[in-house]
């Protein structure tokens, strides 16, 4: 029997997983099956130009292969799925029209260059701090018709804090507007932003618990605000430490020199991948 936990596996198709993926997605799937529940596998590929779909078959077979299997989306016969977050549009949009409806975002057609010229602030993960300037420019009274073809953003409530019991790293504490500031829902190339497709997802696939590397702590507090703006009640999180390589170097970074079918095609076994070292097994 199933307990009512769900879980996901959220793999982007945009490369080869790496030892990194396959520890992450053991702490998933460890969870799920310590809950009895059920996993999902969700392929994240909404980033066309980077996507890939001999990518997906890949990172099917790679986690069949270390044993990680799951319960729902795996697209054999009977089976619900698979699940595409490229055709799952439609809910996103929904989504996207429900948020300037409630008047949570506001368009933001800004270049890169632009955002620039105001000398933004950084937010605490190093990435830039949407500048009030700009969002003021653009919210002046105007009734918002759903472009699609420019950018929305998130208006954050600034000053607010935001605080999450992590279940990996105990209790987070972020302020809007200062760790992170307005963030984008929609792309002007068409299509949601990382943080909406995701919420929109987890919501409609009835996560309970999202097990995932630490680099998205900050998308946590900024995936809450979109949880209470959807009037959706949030899952619980639990992100575990990334995989470093022996220079301390986060493995994305170096991922081609660690894909799990170029190690597997060295002999290594799906036990040893499962534990690669990161940095603080050296001595
Ligand atoms: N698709 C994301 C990744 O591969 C994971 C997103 C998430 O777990 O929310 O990094």
């Amino acid at each position: 029997m199933y307990s009512s936990y769900r879980g996901r596996l959220a793999p982007t198709p945009s490369g080869l997983l790496h030892a990194g993926h396959a520890r992450t997605f053991l702490a998933v799937w460890r969870r799920v099956r310590e809950e009895s529940g059920t996993l999902v596998f969700r392929v994240e590929d909404i980033d066309r130009e980077r996507c890939r779909p001999e990518f997906e078959v890949a990172a099917r077979e790679d986690l069949a292969w270390l044993g990680i299997d799951w319960d729902e989306g795996g697209g054999r016969e009977g089976d619900f799925g698979p699940y595409r977050q490229s055709d799952r549009g439609e809910l996103h949009r929904q989504v996207w029209l429900q948020l300037i409806r409630d008047g949570w975002v506001y368009p933001a057609d800004f270049s890169r260059k632009e955002i620039l010229r105001h000398q933004p602030r950084r937010e605490s993960d190093g990435g830039i701090l949407f500048p009030d300037a700009l969002r003021e420019a653009h919210e002046s009274g105007q009734t918002a018709e759903p472009n699609p073809a420019i950018n929305w953003r998130f208006r954050v409530p600034d000053g607010e804090i935001i605080e999450f019991e992590d279940g990996e790293k105990g209790r987070q504490r972020y302020v809007a507007g200062k760790d992170f500031g307005d963030f984008l829902v929609w792309r002007k190339a068409g299509g949601p932003s990382y943080e909406l497709a995701v919420v929109a997802d987890d919501i409609a696939m009835k996560i309970t618990e999202v097990v995932r590397g630490e680099d998205l702590l900050l998308s946590t507090a900024r995936q809450l605000l979109l949880y209470r703006a959807l009037g959706a009640v949030a899952p619980g999180f639990r992100h575990v430490p990334l995989v470093r390589d022996r220079a301390g170097v986060r493995l994305s970074k170096t991922a081609r020199s660690v894909a799990i079918r170029e190690l597997r095609d060295e002999g290594w076994s799906p036990a040893q991948i499962l534990a690669w070292p990161d940095r603080g097994d050296q001595s």
